[in-house]
């Protein structure tokens, strides 16, 4: 399957994107970009001849792995078809994508206005909620990540906002749940959803419930945590907007499409917002897409009146023909009860056995294919493993474990204090055993940090 090093070209590759090439979030002589030199399934590999399992899914959106044969087929038929055409006429691939995740998204959250990927979502779906609510404000969650941006990034709690942050763009920051490290000096999870409420329902009313158009928070935080909401917080959290009125937008960018082992994250708890928006799994990100899927309710506003917003390529027949074929494939192969089955059979017992001996190892949750393990200097004080939003040298050690983890083939994805085990909802109990053991080694290298 891995074709011969080529060594030469990958250093040709290197060569020109470091002239040329600028880096999303990156210092741009501070990176080393590794040369890829092709993928598939759960594995990719570099011009040198290393093949890596990837426990990232790419930035958490290859849910079905790399190059599956059937979707990059349908691009290619699409591409012979109708490779583009503009988002006023009604296309088959884009009518069909929009039936098939109409169909999957909880309620009656039945229209799908589609972007070109997660942040523009979360931009539409604000926009929406103001002109529906015609309120300015927005609560938005610290611990959250809701893309790059300006209106996004705005509402985004973790650290990348802070260089791009206006301060004035309506946005009121909460507390979300999330016992391991309570803001509410919570004991229980019980206690921590009752004083998480409480706060939410505090902050609305300090802020005035009439100046409010929505709450937006990711049903499970996923780049700040994968902490999962205790039972009862998003009920909670749809109590408080209809009684005061308020949009609930869950974001599903990260979580959705089968991530959690469900289709939606939504649906482990039962809630169903007014806006849900979407993006990276909708179709294994072969093709960028995105959308916001829109209530009853909501989609009436716009049902006279123009809705005041749109993108050149909003609902590309590719990237939307991309879609339906990785829909399909996910039902077809029953890819989201294989990332509960094995989230649950091989990948929980599996990480909690690792804890078991490894004293770095501070907490272990998630849920499907959606893990976070969070690292700590000391497990009695929760003390973190380096510094919230460390950088250089005090990030040394976490540098340390990824470049363990690379060592044994297996490319992990590391924020902060923490590494995610979010690989394709596809992969294999052989795979995830071979991921958990190259863990297991660069565990033993962070423990030397305790
Ligand atoms: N929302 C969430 C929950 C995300 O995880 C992300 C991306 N990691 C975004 C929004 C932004 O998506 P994109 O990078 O496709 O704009």
């Amino acid at each position: 399957m891995t074709p011969q090093p080529n060594p030469q070209v990958g250093a040709a590759v290197k060569a020109a994107d470091r002239k040329h090439v600028f880096h999303s979030w990156s210092a741009q002589e501070l990176i080393d970009p590794l040369a890829v030199a092709g993928a598939e399934g759960s594995y990719f590999w570099d011009y040198e001849g290393n093949r890596y399992l990837d426990f990232t899914s790419g930035l958490v959106y290859t849910n079905i792995g790399y190059q599956h044969p059937k979707v990059v087929a349908a691009i290619q038929e699409q591409a012979a078809t109708m490779t583009t055409f503009a988002p006023a006429f009604a296309v088959e691939s884009r009518s069909e994508a929009a039936r098939l995740i109409a169909e999957r998204t909880p309620g009656d959250l039945d229209k799908i206005f589609f972007t070109n990927a997660g942040a523009d979502a979360v931009e539409h779906a604000l926009r929406m909620a103001r002109l529906h609510t015609g309120r300015p404000k927005v609560l938005a969650a610290y611990r959250s990540y809701h893309g790059g941006t300006q209106q996004a990034i705005n509402v985004t709690g973790d650290p990348r906002r802070w260089a791009s942050d206006t301060g004035s763009a309506g946005v009121v920051r909460f507390w979300a749940p999330f016992l391991y490290r309570s803001r509410f000096f919570a004991e229980t999870e019980e206690q921590e959803c009752a004083r998480a409420l409480e706060h939410l329902e505090t902050t609305i009313q300090f802020e005035g419930p009439a100046t409010i158009a929505a709450i937006i928070l990711e049903t499970v935080p996923g780049t700040a945590g994968i902490m999962l909401p205790p039972a009862g917080y998003l009920a909670g959290v749809r109590e408080l907007c209809d009684k005061y009125g308020i949009v609930m937008v869950l974001d599903e960018v990260m979580a959705g499409f089968g991530r959690t082992g469900e289709w939606f994250a939504a649906d482990l708890y039962d809630v169903t917002p007014d806006l849900l928006t979407f993006a990276k799994g909708v179709n294994s990100g072969y093709v960028p897409l995105g959308g916001v899927a829109i209530s009853g309710a909501i989609a009436e506003t716009f049902a006279k009146r123009p809705y005041p917003g749109g993108l050149t390529y909003s609902g590309h027949p590719l990237a939307c023909a991309a879609a339906v074929a990785t829909i399909n494939v996910m039902e077809e192969e029953g890819i989201v009860a294989n990332a509960a089955r094995l989230g649950t059979e091989v990948v929980e017992p599996g990480l909690r056995e690792l804890a078991e001996r490894h004293p770095s190892v501070g907490e272990v949750r998630g849920v499907g294919m959606f893990w976070a393990l969070e690292l700590v200097r000391d497990r009695e004080t929760r003390e973190p493993f380096v510094p919230y939003a460390a950088a250089g040298e005090a990030n040394a050690p976490m540098a340390a474990f990824a470049g363990a983890a690379k060592a044994n083939g297996l490319w992990p994805f590391v924020n902060m204090n923490r590494t995610h085990v979010v690989p394709a909802l596809n992969i294999t109990e052989a795979e995830l055993k071979e991921g958990l053991a190259a863990l297991d080694a660069a565990l033993s290298v962070a423990d030397e940090h305790v």
